[in-house]
C-alpha cells in the first residue's frame, strides 16, 4: 500500500507552506475557531481568506464556473492537511459556506441561487460569510422537532421563532436555515424547509452565548416576524429534510483530513516541548511515562489520518462514504480528547494558562484544546449519534429508538 501523494499535490503542499512562512507570523497556530472570538483575530482571519480566494485555494473543489478550480480529491485532502496543521485562519467554521453551504448549493440549490452565493463565497470577502441555524432549545439530536416557522405570504416567507448555538452568526452575513413550513405534516421531518436568510433582514436580534474564559463563537437567535423572499427557499418546500441531511454529511466531512492535520501539529508540538524542556537535569522525553504517552498518541493521530486517507479514497473510487465521515469526526474528537489530556499532564500547571499571557507555553494550545475538546464531541451532530449513525449503516443494526 502506497500513501505517498503525486508530485502535483507535493507541488500544492509546497506552495501553501511557502504561503505559511510568508503571511504568518512565526509559530502562529490557531486553533479551531478561535478566530471567530475577538475582533482582532477575525480581521486578521478575513485578511487570509481573501488572499487563500485570490490564490483559489478556499474553494479549490468547486467547479471552474462557480469560482472553483475543479481540483482533485487529494489535493484537497493536501490543502486541508495543511490548513488544520498550520492552523490557517480564514478557513474554518465563519466560513461555513466553503465547508457545506457551497456544496449543497452546487449538488441541489437552483441556478439563481448559485450564480448569486457561489462566487461570494469563493471570494473570501465578509459578504460571503454564513452561520448554519439548525439547532433550538428543544431540537438539537431530535432535530425534526424544530419549531421555527415559515409561513408563505405572496412572494415571501415570514420568519418567527428561535435558534441556538449558531457559530458565528455575529459575523454572518448570511444564514442556512431550517423552519418548519407545515406543522401538521403525518411526520414531523416532512414539514420542514430549507432557506437562505439575509442577516441584514429587520426582525433578527442575536445574543451572545459566551463559553469557557468568556470565549465568543455560539449565538442565540430571535426572529420576530423576519421577511425572506420566496426565491431563497432551497429545493422544494416541506422537502428540506433530505436537503439538509445531505448537507449535514458535507458538513461532518468537512472535518476529515483537517482534524488529522491539527492533532498532528499539536503532538508535534508537545513533542518539542518534552524534549526541549529539562526535569532534574535530564529532558521530560527521556522519562519512559512521558514517552509512552506520547507514543500511545502518536498511534491514534497516525490511525485517523488512515481512516480519513480510506473515507477520501472511497470518495474518489465514486462511492458515496455514508457513515464513514460519522466515524472520523468521533475518531477525531477522542484523539483530540486524549492529547488534550496527556498534553495536560506534560505541561502541568503550564496548560492552564491561556493565550496571550507571558506565562502561556506553546501558545497556550494545551488549554484551548482542553476547553474545546467537549465542545467537539457535540457540535455537527453529538458523538453518540454519529455512534447511531456507524451502528446502523456502518454495522447494519437496526435503528436505535
Ligand atoms: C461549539 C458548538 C458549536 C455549535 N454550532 C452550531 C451551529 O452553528 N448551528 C447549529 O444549528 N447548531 C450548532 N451547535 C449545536 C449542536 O449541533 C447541538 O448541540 C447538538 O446537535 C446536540 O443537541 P443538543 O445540544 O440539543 O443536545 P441533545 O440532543 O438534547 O442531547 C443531549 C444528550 O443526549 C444524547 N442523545 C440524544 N439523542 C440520543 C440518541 N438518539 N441516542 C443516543 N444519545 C442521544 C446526546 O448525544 C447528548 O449527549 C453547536 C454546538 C457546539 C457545542
Amino acid at each position: 500500500m502506497d500513501f505517498e501523494f503525486g508530485e502535483k499535490e507535493e507541488k500544492l503542499r509546497r506552495e501553501i507552506r511557502n504561503f505559511v512562512k510568508e503571511e504568518l507570523p512565526p509559530g502562529y497556530f490557531s486553533l479551531v475557531a478561535e478566530e471567530e472570538s475577538s475582533d482582532e483575530e477575525w480581521e486578521f482571519a478575513m485578511s487570509i481568506a481573501k488572499k487563500l480566494a485570490k490564490r483559489g485555494w478556499l474553494t479549490m473543489a468547486w467547479p471552474k464556473e462557480y469560482g472553483g478550480q475543479g481540483a482533485s480529491i487529494w489535493e484537497q485532502a493536501v490543502y486541508g492537511e495543511e490548513v488544520g496543521y498550520w492552523g490557517i485562519p480564514g478557513t474554518s467554521m465563519g466560513v461555513s459556506g466553503v465547508g457545506w453551504v457551497g456544496p449543497s448549493l452546487i449538488l441541489f440549490g437552483g441556478e439563481e441561487q448559485r450564480r448569486k452565493y457561489l462566487p461570494l463565497i469563493a471570494s473570501g470577502e465578509p459578504d460571503g460569510v454564513w452561520c448554519t441555524a439548525y439547532s433550538e432549545p428543544n431540537a438539537g439530536s431530535d432535530f425534526a422537532n424544530i419549531q421555527t416557522r415559515a409561513v408563505r405570504e405572496g412572494d415571501e416567507y415570514i420568519i418567527n421563532g428561535q435558534k441556538t448555538w449558531t457559530s458565528a452568526a455575529h459575523r454572518a452575513r448570511w444564514c442556512w436555515l431550517a423552519a418548519k413550513t407545515d406543522p401538521d405534516a403525518a411526520k414531523k421531518h416532512r414539514g420542514i424547509s430549507l432557506f437562505i436568510m439575509d442577516m441584514k433582514s429587520p426582525g433578527i436580534t442575536v445574543r451572545p452565548i459566551l463559553g469557557y474564559s468568556g470565549v465568543h463563537i455560539i449565538n442565540e437567535e430571535f426572529f420576530d416576524n423576519v421577511r425572506v423572499p420566496a426565491s431563497n427557499l432551497v429545493g422544494e418546500e416541506n422537502k428540506g429534510w433530505y436537503l439538509l441531511m445531505q448537507s449535514l454529511a458535507f458538513e461532518r466531512a468537512s472535518f476529515g483530513v483537517g482534524l488529522y492535520g491539527s492533532n498532528r501539529r499539536i503532538l508535534d508540538e508537545i513533542i518539542k516541548y518534552a524534549k526541549e524542556t529539562q526535569c532534574r537535569g535530564k529532558p521530560l522525553s527521556c522519562n519512559p511515562l512521558v514517552r509512552h504517552k506520547l507514543a500511545d498518541r502518536a498511534i491514534e493521530v497516525e490511525t485517523l489520518k488512515l481512516i480519513s486517507y480510506q473515507t477520501l479514497w472511497k470518495t474518489s473510487q465514486g462511492i458515496v462514504p455514508v457513515y464513514e465521515p460519522s466515524r472520523d469526526k468521533a475518531y477525531g474528537d477522542l484523539v483530540m480528547e486524549r492529547l488534550a489530556i496527556t498534553g495536560t499532564e506534560i505541561l502541568g500547571a503550564y496548560s492552564q494558562v491561556p493565550s496571550p499571557s507571558k506565562w502561556a507555553k506553546l501558545r497556550g494550545c494545551v488549554e484551548r484544546l482542553y476547553s474545546f475538546a467537549p465542545a467537539m464531541k457535540i457540535l455537527s451532530g453529538t458523538d453518540e449519534i454519529e455512534r447511531c449513525v456507524i451502528g446502523q449503516f456502518g454495522l447494519g443494526l437496526p435503528k436505535s429508538y
